[in-house]
């Protein structure tokens, strides 16, 4: 398929997956069933009908507000809906296996998820990683299986190192980063040490250096306390960089040095 049916397709299914990664982000720290009941508007309690669900265009449509009482729906889930879109789009873009395309658009989708319950919770729900941890590992093991290109050692390597890194750095630094932090980036390291070790490399250069900003830029702010600003969103964004260029990042990187 030519790449830019792929990432049309892409993008449509990252649409309709990312209005579910909204019901998500909200259920999921509440710990209730992101399946059912419906959603209802939390201002007036009416059933949101499917004319007003569509992704992205009925906030449009609606002008972000509630059809029935006009209550402000959040910016995030349309900005959510958007970012996964995009995000599965340029994965099809860069990606040529449909079996790696499919998991990495989910890699990505539950990169979205924890970036936005930790943005605006503070925290990164175990029932978010420990599933994830067994369902990639299950999908990298077959995928090896299946004569995928990746790589059973680097997915070992990388979970310990990049999961292993941060819990060392969690331990010295208490209160500046937390254990979600460290299951997360155990996430990341499998996933992306599967595709090959540079990978991990990039996504925790990228991490660190937007994390070294978002701390910049609180301290500016006056909000410099530890702790103050989730370190989930920055690991998210690393670890989608390195899907999305870290190829292109980890060979310029590596030929500069050489
Ligand atoms: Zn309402």
């Amino acid at each position: 398929m030519d790449a830019l049916v792929r990432s049309f397709v892409a993008g449509v299914f990252g649409l309709a997956f990312g209005s579910f990664l909204t019901v998500v982000v909200d259920r999921v720290p509440k710990k209730e069933s992101v399946v059912r009941p419906r959603s209802r508007c939390p201002g007036c309690g009416t059933l949101i009908a499917p004319r007003d669900n569509i992704p992205v265009v009925s906030y449009l449509v609606l002008r972000g507000r509630c059809r029935s009482c006009g209550m402000r729906i959040p910016a995030r889930y349309p900005v959510l809906e958007l970012a996964t879109a995009a995000s599965f789009a340029a994965t099809a873009a860069v990606w040529t296996s449909p079996y790696l395309i499919v998991v990495l658009c989910g890699f990505c989708a539950v990169m979205l998820a924890v970036a936005a319950i930790d943005l605006e919770r503070r925290i990164i729900p175990n029932r978010i990683t420990y599933p994830s941890f067994l369902v990639f590992a299950g999908a990298i093991l077959l995928g090896w299986a299946l004569g995928q290109e990746l790589n059973l050692a680097g997915a070992a390597i990388g979970a310990v190192a990049y999961g292993g890194f941060f819990f060392v750095i969690a331990l010295i630094s208490p209160g500046g980063m937390g254990m979600g932090d460290v299951k997360l980036s155990g996430v990341i390291g499998l996933v992306l040490g599967a595709l090959g070790l540079r990978y991990v490399a990039v996504a925790a250069g990228v991490a660190i250096l937007l994390g070294g900003i978002a701390a910049l830029v609180a301290l500016a702010a006056g909000r410099g306390r530890k702790g103050a600003i989730p370190f989930g969103p920055s690991l998210a964004a690393g670890a989608i960089a390195a899907v999305l260029v870290g190829e292109r990042l980890a060979s310029w990187y590596l030929g500069s040095v050489t």
